[in-house]
């Protein structure tokens, strides 16, 4: 059964009436641009076609009554008295009201019943669809203007310092303004979104590694430090730069002296990555699957090698797609260390390459893994019934 049809069942059986809206947001995967984010450069995402639902009617208080499917729970709070409880679905719903307060809109109480196919810390963004889903339908039941710019920043904020994860812009902003169709190229300091077609000749694969993602979140913030430390000591050669986005690889070479071994690798990811993402965005218009293929593949090198984030599940994966007939590249993608990878493959080759991928992957780590092939989607919506 489709996600919609499972919320618009649970909620006429809660409530005994049909919702009045549903509202839905994607995950996502990244094309190429990975740790770029934080450094004010380019990403190229695409929202895809697995999303949070939520089935809601409008309440006349300004209570919020919410349950969810997926971990069989019902939570309950108010609009003018809620506090952070800690680790729960419901927090990542809280963290949107308490942000969009703080931007001084004014919200409304619902009931909804919240359900989805983003696999659950896999990497694919499965939060910044609740917080995109849950904004969605603050902005239905409250009339709020949709913005999808500055609903992703809000968004952010309440992943940042209401859930506590040092997360980017990039998950929640392509997640918000995601277009079926089309990877959006961002530029992660002016906000800018550019979206770029995707040629009907080609598919994505996603490849979840079912590796634990457990080093994830002391290492994306030891690497965040990195950058910085790499920025402040080439400012002292570059006054006039702000984030490792203002460096050209020569630029980076010139001053390589300055910085500690590590430092330099991690920089080097990322002024690289930065032209990759670019060279990308053109072979996608151009329809040159097999040098975007090629990027991804230079992608991965660079994240394993000089980024340091990827991990022998995730290179095991990446190398079983490169060997199979049809994948035109592949990289890990999302933060690193455990989650997934993605392959770009021709359409005839797609369901085939995905079952040989993840057999040889089972076989050869003992993991479950698993893959499906997904399309471009639409970024958060409010959604007519079911169809
Ligand atoms: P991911 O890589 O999927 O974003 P995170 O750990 O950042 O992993 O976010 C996962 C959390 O988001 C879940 O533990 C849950 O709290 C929330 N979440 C994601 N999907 C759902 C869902 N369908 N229903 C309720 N909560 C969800
Ligand atoms: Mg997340």
């Amino acid at each position: 059964m489709k996600v919609q049809e499972q919320v618009s069942q649970a909620f006429r059986a809660r409530y005994g009436e049909p919702p009045r809206w549903w509202v839905a947001a994607p995950g996502r995967v990244n094309l190429i641009g990975e740790h770029t984010d934080y450094n004010d450069g380019f990403v190229l995402p695409m929202a895809i076609d697995r999303a949070v639902w939520i089935a809601l009617r409008p309440r006349a208080d300004r209570l919020v009554h919410l349950h969810s499917l997926d971990f069989d729970q019902s939570k309950a709070f108010s609009l003018d008295d809620f506090r952070n409880e800690g680790h729960s679905w419901a927090e990542y719903v809280k963290g949107v009201a308490w942000a969009l307060g703080e931007a001084g809109l004014t919200l409304g109480g619902w009931d909804g019943v919240v359900a989805g196919d983003v696999p659950v810390g896999s990497g694919l963004s499965s939060s910044a669809a609740i917080e995109l889903a849950a904004a969605r339908a603050f902005a239905t039941v409250s009339n709020l203007f949709w913005d999808p710019v500055r609903m992703a920043r809000l968004c952010q904020k309440a992943e940042n310092r209401w859930v506590g994860v040092n997360c980017g812009i990039m998950d929640q902003l392509i997640s918000a303004a995601g277009e079926a169709g089309h990877a959006l190229l961002i530029d992660c300091r002016s906000l800018a979104t550019t979206a770029v077609p995707v040629p009907a000749g080609v598919r994505f694969l996603v490849l979840d590694s079912a590796a634990p993602r457990s080093l994830a979140a002391s290492a994306y913030n030891q690497r965040r430090a990195e950058c910085e430390a790499a920025v402040h000591k080439l400012q002292a050669a570059y006054p006039d730069i702000t984030a490792l986005r203002d460096v050209s690889p020569a630029m980076l070479e010139a001053a390589a002296d300055r910085l500690a071994p590590n430092e330099l690798q991690r920089a080097r990811h990322i002024v690289s990555e930065n032209e990759r993402v670019l060279a990308s965005t053109e072979a996608l218009r151009s329809g040159d699957m097999a040098r975007l293929g090629s990027y991804m593949v230079a992608s991965h090198a660079s994240l394993r090698d000089d980024y340091q984030v990827s991990s022998r599940e995730l290179d095991t994966l990446v190398d079983l797609a490169l060997a199979t007939p049809g994948v035109l590249g592949g990289r890990l993608t999302g933060a690193g260390f455990g989650g997934c990878a993605i392959a770009l493959v021709l359409p005839a080759a797609a369901e085939g390459a995905a079952e040989t991928i993840i057999a040889r992957y089972r076989a050869a780590t003992g993991l479950p893994g698993s893959a499906f092939v997904t399309s471009a989607s639409q970024g958060a919506r409010q959604v007519a019934g079911p169809a």
